[in-house]
C-alpha cells in the first residue's frame, strides 16, 4: 500500500504514521526525520536544511524530492510506504507522481489529518519529543512524562523542536495553509483522498484512520 498523510502540524502526523506504519507493515517515511537526522550528523544536507527548518520555511524542493526519492527507492519500500510531511506542495506532488509512473506504480490513499486550528496551537507549544525516537511524543499538559524531560519508553531525552516556538509555528501554519493544502486539491481530483476527524484519543484516530483506509482501498478493489 503507498500511502500519503497530510495535516497541519501538530495533528498527529508522525504519531499516527508510527502506528498506521507498523499496522500496515510498511516503512513510515518522514523527510522531517531525514532532515533531524543530517542535522544530528551534520551533513550539507542538515546545515542547508536547517536553515529553513528554524525559521518554519520549506526545505528547496530540488533537494527534498530528491532526498525522499532516496529513501523511497530503498528495498524495504518496495512494496509500499506511509509518506508523513511529503508531498508538501503541488510541485513535489507532480514530481512523485511521475517518480512512481516511472515504476509503474501509483499512490493508494492520501489520508487527510483534520485538526481545528486552536488545537494545533495548543498541542505544538506543548509538545516534547524524545531525542532517540521522534514517534515517542508527548506534552506537557496533555501528555506528561512521568519523570520531566525523560522519555517513558525508551529513557531517552525530551526536548522540543527548535521550529515549534510560537512564532515558527505561525509561520508553518501559513507556509501549509498557502502551499500544503493545495495538494489536497490536487489528491481529490484523482480521487484519492479520505478525511478523519484527528482529535481523540491517539488509538482512536488510529482505529479511525485504519477503517478509512480499508473502505478506500477496498472500494477500488
Ligand atoms: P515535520 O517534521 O514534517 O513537521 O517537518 C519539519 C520541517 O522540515 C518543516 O517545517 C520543513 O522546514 C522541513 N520539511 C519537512 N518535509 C518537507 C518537505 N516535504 N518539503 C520541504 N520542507 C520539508
Amino acid at each position: 500500500m503507498r500511502i500519503v498523510l497530510v495535516g497541519p502540524p501538530g495533528a498527529g502526523k508522525g504519531t499516527q504514521a508510527a502506528f498506521l506504519a507498523k499496522n500496515l507493515s510498511i516503512p513510515h517515511i518522514s523527510t522531517g526525520d531525514l532532515f533531524r537526522a543530517n542535522i544530528s550528523q551534520q551533513t550539507e544536507l542538515g546545515k542547508l536544511a536547517k536553515s529553513y527548518m528554524d525559521k518554519g520555511e520549506l526545505v528547496p524542493d530540488e533537494v527534498t524530492i530528491a532526498m525522499a526519492k532516496d529513501r523511497m527507492e530503498q528495498p524495504d519500500a518496495e512494496n509500499g510506504f506511509l509518506l508523513d510531511g511529503f508531498p508538501r506542495n503541488v510541485k513535489q506532488a507532480e514530481a512523485l507522481d511521475e517518480m512512481l509512473k516511472t515504476e509503474g506504480m501509483k499512490l493508494d490513499a492520501v489520508l487527510d489529518l483534520e485538526v481545528p486550528e486552536e488545537e494545533v496551537v495548543k498541542r505544538i507549544a506543548g509538545r516534547r519529543v524524545c531525542r532517540n525516537d521522534s514517534s515517542h511524543v508527548f506534552h506537557v499538559s496533555y501528555k506528561p512524562a512521568k519523570q520531566e524531560g525523560v522519555c517513558d519508553l525508551c529513557g531517552g531525552e525530551l526536548y522540543q523542536r527548535d521550529d515549534d516556538s510560537e512564532e515558527t509555528v505561525r509561520t508553518r501554519l501559513e507556509v501549509y495553509h498557502t502551499q500544503t493544502e493545495p495538494i489536497i486539491d490536487y489528491y481529490k481530483s484523482q480521487g484519492l483522498v479520505v478525511t478523519i476527524p484527528a482529535l481523540g484519543k491517539v488509538e482512536e484516530v488510529t482505529q479511525r484512520a485504519m477503517e478509512a483506509l480499508r473502505q478506500k482501498v477496498g472500494d477500488k478493489n
